[in-house]
């Protein structure tokens, strides 16, 4: 897949393509893509061609495939899993008179689309003359319903612009399934996805009037999904229609004549289901019945149910950037699909890439406790909530899990669908046993920000229990060093099998500390789970004793035990076409070496900031920075967040650059498997707790706002605990005011403060004084002009 630079015009909320750009189309189809966290379509044209990926998703909605293993080892998992693309319904053809509409063909006078962030809408408009010389004007409006999860549709109106008399116009629009496209196979890189050939099996399909349902199911995972379609027209004139489903194709045939000046609109509702258990039967009803409910609603009152949605969505969690209109329209279109891989995902896991492509196969990683879960409960609390009931939903398979490796509690899964582990290189995905410490975070995180007591009692206290069982029984008592966590892996996935990652560690005694805690608040939960004085005694005294190592000739925090001792690795020497180094180098060389792939130890200076003191950090992350090279794109947020707590203001403000702009700008040349949704997340969170200096310690909410010099203002929103709160920070001073609730304590720059619903304003301390750091030769974020 060669795919180039996407260039938008900036715009405070839309994302518009002017012209086709061919180089693009992959990762135009990623970033145009609608969806509401059940359901995914990629932004590829109604007329199916061109294409690279024509991705639709159903969240959860996967098949199995054996791992293959050159050499198996005991508990390595079996079994993999992969998002299936499935009956896509986003096809509707035109023949003008005898060319079908291919923007490759004939003379593309004018096309645009636009991405509507506040209507959640992608509206396209295309000027056409057929090789024929007919001249059509081809206008859409697709969406894909925030407000009901199984609903989407696509109004499509075709307008005759030229005089040369009546023309004659066929619709086709489809469901096809088992569909191919040119990009959906493996490309050699293994962050793609394996290929299913023609995954689906027909088990039902149906058709009358103007409406059609085809009912597959898959052969291996054995999961059963519907989709339906039905249809409004307005014609002007004659037209004939004709209706038709078999096996993979379901198809409405319009055939219509238009007067010159005259048009003809369809409007497409689209439903889609899927089900474990559910008959073919019933799960068919399901989508017809969403159906005739969509269409008695009607297309007007869809875009109305999704205006207001967003409309309050943005009232809550907008982030306002006066000074950079580039970055302002970045991160609002990072928020849009950080919410619109959440929002609906209910009970079924957030993937890395949302439900925009098959990149990672559709798994779903730390991505989302550590980067989405921030973001959304502070502007969507209730999506956080759902996520974290779909992680207790697959407790069982996580105790599994543990049995399987010999270890007490839940051992959640480091990829995965449906819960099983599916990683299937044990050093980068069963030894990140950090993810379970991530877990925890993002459970105390949300209980935190929402006080949601029912959440606690029945999910929140039972992940901190059996996370902070695994921990105890992972580590153990050392004389020497307290309590040791050995052969795991931390975030930095070119340093593999440690011992002693700091960031998982100090994750690690949160975890232990906060399972202490739920128990005392929750004894029936404790009860039920069997907890023992002794055994809260053992995690009280792990977290006190956790071994963090730190380096005291060099003065800076160890990675991991010994990490600070490893060579270097010759940066100089390795030219910039061999990153990321994954792809060029052996895992036996990079891990042997002082080379970081994205943000570890600086991560610990961000979510454990408390552990560590101010000077520790400006040290140590002076350190890592020279040894980062950010070949994820988890990196760049973290090293924002850090970068501007250090006083490294024009430098967080670079990286905030990199991680908004990640897929606008296709910086890793894979943005068409999908969006990087962890980085689009760190829009959000370089702004709220880099620039804002969010932190959440302890349960209590404090700011350091400091602006970097190219902005004049930033303004943003959190909901915590039941308030609303606005923070609006300019170079010297920062005001804060509460929407609405009670009064809150707040803490500025380490002060406390009691805000309420007038204006709070407060002095900006000057940031630390600090010696410039450097990046690895090469890898320095690039410079961002001012503007
Ligand atoms: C990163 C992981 C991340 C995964 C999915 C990898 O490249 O190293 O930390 O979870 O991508 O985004």
């Amino acid at each position: 897949m060669t795919e180039g630079r996407a260039i938008f015009p900036i715009e405070p909320w839309a994302l518009t393509e002017v012209g086709l750009d061919r180089d693009s189309l992959g990762a135009h189809e990623s970033v145009f893509t609608l969806a509401n966290g059940h359901l995914g379509m990629r932004g590829s044209f109604e007329e199916g061609e061109p294409v690279v990926v024509p991705g639709t998703y159903l969240n959860g909605f996967f098949e199995e495939r054996p791992l293959p293993y050159a050499e198996a080892g005991y508990g390595f998992p079996e079994m993999g899993q992969t998002v299936v693309n499935v009956t896509d319904g986003k096809l509707i053809r035109l023949l003008v008179k005898d060319s079908p509409l291919d923007l490759t063909y004939g003379e593309l006078i004018d096309h645009r689309r636009t991405l509507d962030l506040r209507a959640g809408v992608l509206r396209r408009s295309t000027e056409w003359r057929s090789p024929g010389g007919r001249t059509v004007r081809v206008t859409s409006t697709r969406l894909v319903s925030l407000a009901r999860r199984s609903i989407a549709a696509i109004e499509y109106r075709v307008e005759v612009v030229d005089d040369l008399g009546d023309l004659y116009v066929a619709l086709q629009s489809d469901l096809l399934a088992n569909e191919d496209g040119p990009g959906t196979g493996v490309d050699g890189d293994p962050r793609a996805a394996a290929a299913l050939a023609h995954p689906l099996q027909s088990e039902l399909a149906a058709a009358r009037g103007r409406r059609a349902v085809l009912v597959h199911s898959t052969r291996r995972s054995r999961l059963r999904m519907a989709a339906g379609m039905d249809h409004l027209i307005e014609v002007p004139d004659s037209c004939t229609e004709d209706i038709e489903a078999s096996a993979d194709l379901a198809r409405y045939t319009l055939a219509a004549r238009i007067p010159p000046g005259g048009s003809l609109r369809l409007v497409k509702f689209l439903a889609y289901g899927w089900s474990s258990r559910r008959s073919e039967a019933a799960l068919r009803d399901q989508v017809e019945a969403a159906l005739a409910t969509a269409k008695l609603a009607g297309f007007d009152r869809l875009l109305r149910e999704q205006r207001e949605l967003l409309d309050q969505h943005w009232a809550e969690a907008d982030v306002e950037i006066e000074g950079d209109d580039e970055l302002q329209q970045a991160v609002r279109v990072g928020m849009f699909h950080v919410l619109q891989a959440g929002l609906r995902a209910e009970r079924q896991p957030i993937p890395a890439k949302g439900l925009t492509g098959p990149g990672y196969d559709g798994h779903t990683f730390w991505d989302t406790e550590t980067y989405v879960l921030p973001v959304l409960t502070y502007t969507a609390p209730n999506a956080a909530r759902d996520a974290l009931i779909w992680r207790h939903s697959i407790l069982p398979l996580a105790r599994e899990r543990a049995r399987i490796l010999g270890l007490r509690g839940a051992a959640f899964p480091w990829r995965t669908i449906r819960g099983e582990e599916t990683s299937g290189y044990w050093p980068a995905g069963t030894a990140a046993f950090h993810i379970n410490a991530d877990i925890a975070d993002a459970v105390v995180r949300y209980h935190g920000a929402t006080l949601d007591e029912a959440f606690d009692r029945d999910v929140g206290a039972e992940l901190l229990i059996e996370t902070a069982r695994l921990w105890a029984s992972l580590g153990h008592f050392d004389a020497e060093h307290g309590f040791r966590i050995d052969g795991v892996t931390g975030p930095d996935e070119y340093t593999a099998v440690v011992d002693n990652n700091v960031y998982t560690n100090l994750m690690a005694q949160r975890n232990l500390r906060e399972a202490a805690a739920a128990v005392r608040r929750q004894p029936d939960v404790a009860e039920r789970l069997s907890v023992t004085e002794d055994e809260v005694e053992t995690w009280r005294r792990a977290a006190d004793l956790v071994a963090v190592p730190y380096d005291t000739r060099l003065g800076v925090h160890m990675q991991s035990d010994g990490f600070t001792h490893h060579e270097d690795w010759d940066f100089d020497a390795t030219p910039a076409e061999h990153y990321p180094l994954l792809l060029n180098y052996p895992y036996f060389e990079i891990y042997r070496t002082q080379v970081v792939k994205q943000a570890d130890l600086v991560m610990a200076l961000h979510l454990r900031g408390d552990a560590f003191s101010l000077e520790e950090k400006i040290a140590d992350f002076a350190y890592y920075e020279a040894r980062t090279t950010r070949d994820s794109s988890l990196s760049a947020t973290q090293q924002a967040v850090v970068a501007a707590e250090t006083g490294h203001l024009d430098l967080a403000y670079e990286y905030w650059a990199e991680a908004a702009l990640t897929d606008l700008q296709n910086l890793h040349q894979n943005s068409g498997h999908g969006l990087h949704i962890a980085s689009l997340a760190g829009g959000w969170t370089v702004a709220v707790a880099g620039f804002g200096g969010l932190r959440d310690h302890g349960g209590r909410l404090s700011f350091a706002p400091r602006l970097p010099a190219q902005l004049s203002r930033l303004r943003f929103r959190v909901v915590y605990r039941g308030r609303r709160l606005t923070v609006s920070v300019e170079p010297t001073k920062a005001t804060y005011r509460l929407v609405d609730g009670d009064p809150l304590e707040i803490g500025h720059h380490g002060r406390r403060v009691l805000v309420d619903h007038a204006d709070v304003v407060l002095d900006i301390p000057p940031p630390p004084r600090v010696d410039p750091v450097r990046q690895p030769s090469g890898r320095a974020p690039r410079r961002r002009a001012r503007r």
